[in-house]
């Protein structure tokens, strides 16, 4: 009896297993296609003023648009394409195409807005460091203007060997963010080994920050520290007026998030925060 309840629970154990396997694979073939014939797309999330909404610039987010399933979150395949590899091709292409856009809009209407692109651990290498290099050189674009975002996890993993890549970009004078900051488990000593110039409070903290006291004591905290240390903040995931309102109280510069506004195709955010005259001159200037 319990040999044939064993047997049975394997035989369903497999089942599931082969399914997930299955799933796994179908997508980790879908993504290479989607690699080959452009089904992805970048959407930008504007970064603004916690004072006057004043655009400083954007964070650069990938979109799936698959052919049947519609639009994919990042969510459901980053992961997978950072276990495979293919992150570094889907990676190339957004830094590329951010790039690009940013750098042809700031020469358009004379501004340095930052553009803000997430990097995965498994990108950097030494070749990543030269495409980093010739991007902004193809570009014809000031190094300052680019911003990679890049999280905890990387400090983890062979520190000794990222500080080394992230030091040679920063030379370039490409500056880096740390990501979704507070979630992870880094020590603050590692932290102030990177070249890291600003720090994403995790939307996590953001959410409860008018509700729980704990959150509101973690963020102010968290403006303290980079203040001592000098980095410049950013709050991510900002949804309505009175978290606002909180992060001002707390002297905290900037932010991101849908209560100003959700990330955008490329061209809506042409339209709606560049192409008129008064949504420039709330952008950040060359003059400036
Ligand atoms: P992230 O870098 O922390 O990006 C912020 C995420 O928060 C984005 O989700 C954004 O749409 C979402 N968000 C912004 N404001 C709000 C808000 O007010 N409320 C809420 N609930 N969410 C908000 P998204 O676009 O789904 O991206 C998820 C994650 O996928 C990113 O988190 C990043 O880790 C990763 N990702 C996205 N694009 C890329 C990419 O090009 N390369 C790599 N390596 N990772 C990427
Ligand atoms: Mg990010
Ligand atoms: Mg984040
Ligand atoms: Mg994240």
């Amino acid at each position: 009896k319990a040999k044939e309840k064993g047997g049975n629970c394997y035989q369903f154990f497999t089942t599931d297993m082969n399914r997930q396997a299955h799933a796994r694979l179908t997508l980790e073939n879908e993504l290479r296609k989607a690699i080959k014939t452009h089904q992805f797309e970048v959407f930008y999330q504007p970064q603004v003023s916690t004072w006057d909404n004043r655009l400083l610039g954007a964070e650069a987010l990938v979109r799936w648009n698959h052919p049947q399933r519609g639009i994919i979150s990042p969510v459901d395949f980053i992961p997978i394409a950072e276990e495979t590899g293919l992150i570094k091709d889907i990676g190339d292409w957004v830094l590329d195409e951010a790039c690009r856009t940013f750098s042809q809009w700031n020469q358009e209407f004379g501004l340095k807005l930052q553009i803000s692109v997430n990097v995965s651990v498994r990108q950097l290498d030494d070749l990543f460091v030269f495409r980093v290099q010739e991007l902004l050189k193809k570009h014809n674009m000031p190094a300052s203007q680019l911003e990679l975002e890049i999280t905890e996890s990387l400090l983890m993993d062979n520190p000794q060997e990222n500080i080394r890549l992230l030091e040679n970009i920063n030379k370039l004078g490409v500056e880096f963010a740390m990501d979704d900051f507070g979630t992870g488990y880094s020590s603050l000593s590692y932290l102030k080994q990177f070249p890291v110039s600003k720090l994403k409070i995790d939307r996590a903290f953001i959410n409860d920050i008018t509700t729980d006291k704990d959150d509101e004591a973690i963020v102010q905290a968290i403006i303290a520290m980079a203040k001592t240390l000098k980095l410049k903040l950013v709050a991510e995931g900002v949804e309505n007026h009175e978290q606002l309102s909180r992060l001002r109280d707390l002297e905290c510069d900037s932010y991101q998030g849908y209560y100003f506004s959700k990330p955008l195709p490329q061209q809506v955010f042409y339209e709606r925060h560049l192409l008129t005259a008064e949504s420039r001159r709330s952008a950040t200037t060359l003059q400036s």
